[in-house]
């Protein structure tokens, strides 16, 4: 029989491995070109988003462009200036380097 309680803790760890890849660069929220407005820095250096629960959607960048904020998932086929450095596209090329973090 399936197990609903136990799908949905699977999920909700397998998620928090997910965002726990990242290393809060800023690269694909445009920290290296024009960043988004949401964009800030936390006293580690590192970045967060101050609207990460209800960050999709229509967002403007520090110098007025507006872009569509999606899942990461859903730009990882795109280029961003240096993108090379992404944990997510790191993993998608080389997974066996995940522990290396
Ligand atoms: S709204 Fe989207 S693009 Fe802007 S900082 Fe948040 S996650 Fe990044
Ligand atoms: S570019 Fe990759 S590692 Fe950097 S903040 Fe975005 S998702 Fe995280």
């Amino acid at each position: 029989m399936f197990d609903n309680a136990y799908y949905q803790e699977y999920r909700r760890k397998k998620e928090e491995e997910w965002e726990a890849l990242c290393k809060r660069c800023g690269g694909c929220c445009g920290i290296f070109e024009d960043p988004c407005k949401h964009l800030k820095k936390d006293d580690n250096g590192k970045y967060f988003c101050e609207i990460y629960n209800d960050r999709f959607g229509v967002r403007e960048s520090v110098g007025g462009k507006k872009f569509k904020c999606v899942h990461i998932s859903q730009i990882l086929n795109r280029n961003w200036f240096n993108d090379r450095t992404c944990a997510y596209k790191i993993n998608l090329k080389m997974p066996w380097l995940k522990s290396l973090k």
